[in-house]
This record gives C-alpha cells, structure tokens and sequence, in this order.
C-alpha cells in the first residue's frame, strides 16, 4: 500500500478502535464494513501530488437512512430490518468518487423522527461528552454527532428536516451543517417529508464540513428537487458582499425562554464579533412563532404520504400473520408491529391534517404561512433569493441565534411528545424557508453550546464564513 494510504489506514484503525472502545456504550455506529471493504477503498485513492484540502482519505460514518449496497439500511426501523439497498445514494457515491472512506452506518431517531435519538431499533444513543450520565446527545442524528464526537470518525453525513443535524450538533459539540435545500442531491436517503429534508454535515472539523458540502454540492437530474444548473449559475453571480464588516442580525423573535447558560453563550458570541468591528442588529420576522406549528403540519403529512410504501410487501418485515391471516388483511399487522410510537404518532398526525375535512384548515393553511416565512426572512437579508426573486430590502449579511434552548438533557427527562417538539424552535425556520444554517460549538465539551448561523438561500459560503470567524474569536 502507498504511503498516503496507510496514513489513512492508520486514521481508520484509530476510528475502528474508538468504536470498539466506546460504541458498547455510547451506541452511535450501527454497523462497520467488512475488513475488504476498508481496503479496497484506501487502495482506491489516488496519490495526491502535493498537500492540499480535501475529503479524499477522510473517514466517514453516515447515518442509516442513506442507501449503501454494502451495509443494511433500515432508517432503525423495524420495518426496514433486513433491508439492502440494491444501489448506493448519491451522496456516498460522491463521497467514494472523491476518496472519502465510508467505514460505517450510525444509529438516528425512527424514520429520523425525534430529537433525542431514543426511539430507534438499535436502543438509545449515549452522549460521549458525559462519561457518566445517561444524556441524550440530541436526534435525530444522534449516532452521527456522537460518533464524530466520539472520534469513531471525521465526517459524518446525518439529514436534516427540522434540526436534526443541527441539535446533535450542538449537544454533542460539533458541528452541525444544513445546506441549502436542493443543493445536495437525496438521491437514496430515505424521505421523512421531502419539502424539508436536507443532507447534512456533521464534524469537528469546519475545513471538512466545507470541503465535503464542496464534493456534494452538485446538480442531481435523478433528484427533483435539486436545483438545476441555471439557479445554481444565479446563486454564483450573485454580487460578493464585503466581508471584512458584517451585518449581524438578531432576530427579536429567537429571544424566548432559554438556560442562562445557553443565553450568555449568545451574548458572548455576538461581542465577540461586535469587538471585530461586525455590526449587530436587531431585526424582526414576525412570523418566526408559527414556524413550529407549520413544521409540524407539513412534516408528518409529508411523511404519513412517504411511509404508506412500507406494507410488509416491498420491504423487509413483514409480520407473521400477514402471511397467514386468512381473512386478506395485510398491512395492519405489519405496520402495528414494525412502526413505533413515534412514527406512529406522525403517521396518525399526518394523515388527519391531510384529510378532506381537515386539508384547508391544516395542510394548505400551513403552506401560506409557509410562503409568509420565507418572504419575511427575504426582507431581512441583504442578499437576493434566486427562487422568491424577491426585492431586497434588508442589510443583513447573516442571523445569529442559539441552536436550541438548553444543552444536552438527560434521556427520558421529557415526558410527552409536546415538550420534545417545542426543542425544535430554533431549527425549524430555516428548514421552512430553505435557508442554510450552522450549529456551531461555542466553549469545549460539557460547557460547549451551540450557535446557529443562518443565512440566505445559497448564501451558504458566507454562513460558512461566520463559522470560522467565530471558532477564531474563541482562540483568542
Ligand atoms: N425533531 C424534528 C422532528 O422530529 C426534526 C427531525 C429531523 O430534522 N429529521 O421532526
């Protein structure tokens, strides 16, 4: 083996030992390619010919709603149990093509329904950040921030429809990345609802997280939301804005109940870089409250629609008395059995908010105060949306608020669904809008708390950008 490929063999092995150390308790990876395989992809990287940035040599974990031949794929479903894709998604073929090396698949919430990662086939997920409590580390992603944090790998790919890249990131002290949505192709990552979903980036690292949204960030004909060429040359000729002084919008309405902790972190942050000469400003989007009542319209109805497929006849399980059931009922048995609770709840959700009595009041409802978001997040930023072609209006280069409202929580410390779906306040709206967003460790480890960047649709480089101001102020 070349030189450069048993350096990344090395990196491999110290993954491979941190999961065999770690992962009997923390529960983040839930399966590991087989030795060959391993072998096989580091013999496939070519030599670089001179130091240089990159994913190629990396080692990924990614979570398992993505398709991958060659690992079971089942969302941590029971009704997916047994499931091998026949092809690769496309986000993992991009990522092999440009050297990365996928070593495994990571535990996540059901169908990525939750955000504490306790409802999965595979059991909870512990937070490495504490060694000895039984703390969440966030959801849905869960596996994919801990095992990053964990050091079980340098990249992880999770998804996010609501935060769930974003509040794992925070909990476990990572980074979190949400792209613009359609940027990345989901070709082969399973839909929880398709009108929010977004691959997402997970690590320690913000020169990784970039460079592996770089590899990713390509038109997709095989997926039909990915924004095609002619946005995607729009979104490049946009006019640079100077970045030597930003403007910094706080939104009035992301001020709500928060630990003190989480709040002084905020405040840090943004002192940090007024002392840079940044401009903050206090901006407004008043419909930013109902972002959460819309995100939980439109995403289980998105998802009652997408989880209708699993009938025990396409895929994996199928329960024991749909085979012997004489009277011709099929699906029931299967799908009380293979679901749980959780999903079960959205599918229940779902489907009451898309039928015919309750459609108008609910679902499309939700679909104007959806537009009503996004045209208000327009009238904030400075930079044009190439898909509302709206006016600009505003002068912010981007937002800043905290992740989510408090840190890490133990496991099983939320009673009811309610208190569980309020955490996801703050990552909501950029889903609901399509907006980029960050989830960035502010402070190391247990006293680390995630800041959240949010930026205008494309304007996903300069969201980067704050990112790296921000872990620079903290190395001061
Ligand atoms: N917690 C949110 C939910 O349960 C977000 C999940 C996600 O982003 N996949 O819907």
């Amino acid at each position: 083996m070349p030189s450069a490929g048993l350096n990344v063999l090395r990196r491999a092995e110290m993954c491979l030992a941190n999961i065999a150390a770690r992962n009997p308790r923390v529960n983040a990876v839930v399966s590991v390619v087989p030795r060959e395989s391993l072998e096989r992809q580091i013999n496939q990287i070519s030599e670089p010919q001179a130091p240089r940035r990159g994913i190629a040599g990396r080692i990924f974990t990614i979570k398992d709603n993505y398709c991958t031949r060659e690992l079971e794929t089942s969302c941590a479903s029971k009704v997916l149990q047994g499931f091998t894709a026949p092809y690769d998604s496309e986000p993992v073929e991009l990522i092999k093509k440009a050297g990365g090396i996928i070593i495994g698949k990571t535990n996540m919430d059901e169908f990525a329904m939750g955000t504490n990662n306790d409802f999965s086939r595979y059991g909870k997920c512990l937070n490495p950040l504490y060694p000895d409590e039984e703390i969440s580390p966030g959801g849905s992603s869960g596996g994919s921030a801990a095992a990053v944090a964990a050091d079980m790998c340098e990249v992880s790919l999770g998804s996010d429809t609501g935060g769930s890249v974003r509040l794992p990131g925070a909990y476990c002290g990572v980074y979190g990345f949400k792209p613009s949505y359609g940027l990345l192709s989901r070709n082969g990552v399973i839909a929880y609802a398709q009108s929010l979903d977004t691959v997402g980036i997970l690590s320690k690292s913000i020169d990784l997280v970039e460079d592996t949204f770089d590899v990713l960030n390509q038109y997709d004909p095989n997926d039909p939301t990915s924004i095609d060429p002619e946005y995607r040359a729009q979104i490049a000729a946009l006019p640079k804005r100077d970045r030597s002084t930003l403007t910094v919008g706080v939104m009035e309405e992301a001020i709500i109940d928060m630990d003190p902790e989480v709040q002084q972190a905020w405040i840090d942050a943004l002192d940090a870089l007024r002392e840079q000469g940044h401009r903050i400003k206090t901006v407004s989007v008043p419909s930013l409250k109902s972002a959460l009542p819309t995100y939980f319209i439109i995403s289980p109805a998105e998802a009652s629609s997408n989880l209708s497929r699993y009938d025990g006849i396409r895929y994996g399980y199928r329960a024991p008395s749909d085979r012997e059931e004489p009277s011709g009922f099929l699906y029931a048995p299967t799908r009380t059995n293979a679901f749980g609770a959780e999903v079960q709840r959205r599918i229940l959700l779902g489907t009451y908010n898309l039928s015919s009595g309750q459609y108008g009041n609910h679902f499309e409802k939700a679909q104007r105060v959806r537009r009503k978001i996004q045209l208000e997040f327009d009238e904030v930023f400075a930079t044009p949306n190439v898909v509302t072609q709206n006016e600009v209006v505003g002068d912010v280069d981007v937002l800043i608020n905290p992740t989510a409202r408090t840190r890490a929580l133990p496991h099983g410390q939320h009673k009811s669904a309610i208190e569980d779906y309020i955490n996801d306040v703050l990552t909501v709206p950029p889903n609901i809008a399509g907006l980029p967003a960050i989830s960035c460790p502010w402070g190391q480890g247990q006293d680390s708390v995630g800041i959240q960047v949010i930026g205008q649709f494309g304007d996903d480089k300069t969201v980067l950008h704050v990112a790296r101001l921000l872990e620079a102020l903290q190395k001061h």
